[in-house]
């Protein structure tokens, strides 16, 4: 973008009502690697987020999460690969452009407001392309936007923890990022707060249009806040969906778990089905002998009034507040289920109860091949 266009786009902050619009960018990584102590950290992974798109990378501690954005902002070199920003490369083997000129805003977990400089200067340090009247300009209008428009001429301490990254996000997002990277924003917050945190953010972002890749541990962020979910294990992406695809059509049980607690049980197929002390399960084109895991949701499980349901009874059960985890001794299973429903639908332990299956569940895999879901709910 020109410089002129730049400065219009970026004083236009102060002019509508709203954030008003960045030009989104799209971000590529090209079968991008970095290895660490000679392991691969980021293992050829090719991903391609369009303009405007809100991307949730979700996965266990030390899956590369971190490090991807870290390759996204320049401030990590790939070994291998190409990463590129509106379709020119920036990260690669002929090119390295540095973060500074990326175009790219970051908020990570410790979103780190600078002490010494009051919120409104906190706010104009992105903006260094700008003159000092203008750089104010703007950043009053994202201060009014995020509501702390009051506290321009206080230092960051006085602010509550949610306020400080309001201001963290204000700043990010003053210079129109064409990406902003977020590495965990709301870890920090109480549940209450980090709950208006999403729903704030998330206007924000969309009425900015800006393209976002947010890192998170929590499976119930990623759905809330991502158009589209990409889960991550060892370095490489496994699946890359939105959030009802990876719900339903899981490619396998690592992805299940990351989204919902599961009860795993070992069957085998006879003539295209699957006898379980809850009914039998339509195998589909699976062959008679094959080994599966069916895996029932904690939130499929329900007790019914219906005598024709299997019987149990309750072993064990914990208040979470709006719902109650129970553990259930059903008739032909092994081992306990683990059925998680609302505090109204519970009983208590010692309680005789009768257990059926949600119409979704469960899902079907291949025991020997986790990687496939040979039959998962619509
Ligand atoms: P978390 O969710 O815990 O933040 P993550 O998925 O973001 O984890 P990364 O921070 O990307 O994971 O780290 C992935 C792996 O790479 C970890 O094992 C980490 O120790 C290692 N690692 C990251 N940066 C470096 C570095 N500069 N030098 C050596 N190892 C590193």
């Amino acid at each position: 973008m020109a410089f002129e266009n730049f400065k219009e786009s970026m004083l236009s902050w102060g002019k509508r009502g709203t954030a008003g619009a960045t030009i989104a960018g799209r971000i590529t990584f090209e079968n991008v690697s970095r290895m660490f102590s000679g392991v691969h950290v980021i293992n050829n992974v090719s991903l391609d987020i369009a303009p405007g798109e809100i991307v949730c990378l979700l996965g266990p501690s030390g899956c590369g999460k971190t490090t991807l954005l870290r390759l996204a902002a320049g401030i990590e070199r790939p070994d291998h690969g190409r990463i590129l920003l509106n379709d020119q490369e920036v990260s690669g083997p002929n090119k390295f452009v540095l973060p500074e000129k990326r175009s790219v805003g970051l908020m990570f977990q410790d979103f780190a407001l600078f002490p010494h400089l009051r919120i409104l200067d906190n706010v104009t340090y992105g903006l260094q392309s700008l003159n000092r009247q203008e750089a104010k300009q703007v950043a009053k209008a994202i201060l009014e936007r995020v509501g702390l428009s009051s506290y321009a001429e206080d230092f960051p301490h006085i602010l509550s923890g949610g306020e400080q990254q309001r201001i963290a996000l204000a700043r990010a997002i003053a210079p129109r990022p064409s990406i902003l990277l977020m590495d965990e924003p709301f870890s920090g917050l109480d549940p209450r707060l980090r709950e208006s945190m999403r729903t704030e953010t998330l206007a924000i972002l969309r009425e900015t249009r800006s393209t976002c890749i947010i890192v998170t541990h929590q499976p119930e962020e990623a759905i809330r806040m991502g158009d589209r979910i990409v889960i991550m294990n060892k370095g490489r992406i496994i699946q890359s969906a939105n959030s009802k695809d990876l719900y339903y059509k899981p490619r396998n049980l690592f992805v299940a778990r990351m989204l919902s607690g599961m009860n795993e049980l070992n069957y085998a197929v006879v003539n295209g089905q699957i006898e379980t002390p809850l009914g039998a399960l339509d195998a589909g084109h699976i062959e008679t002998g094959t080994d599966v895991i069916v895996a029932i949701r904690h939130s499929d499980i329900r007790l019914t009034q219906s005598p024709q349901a299997q019987i149990g009874r309750v072993l064990t059960h914990q208040f979470l507040g709006d719902m109650s985890l129970l553990e259930l001794a059903v008739h032909g299973f092994d081992l306990p289920l683990l059925a998680r429903l609302r505090r109204d639908e519970a009983a208590l332990p010692g309680q005789e109860i009768r257990v059926t299956l949600d119409a979704n569940a469960p899902l079907i895999f291949a025991a020997d091949q986790d990687h496939i879901n040979l039959g998962a709910g619509a």
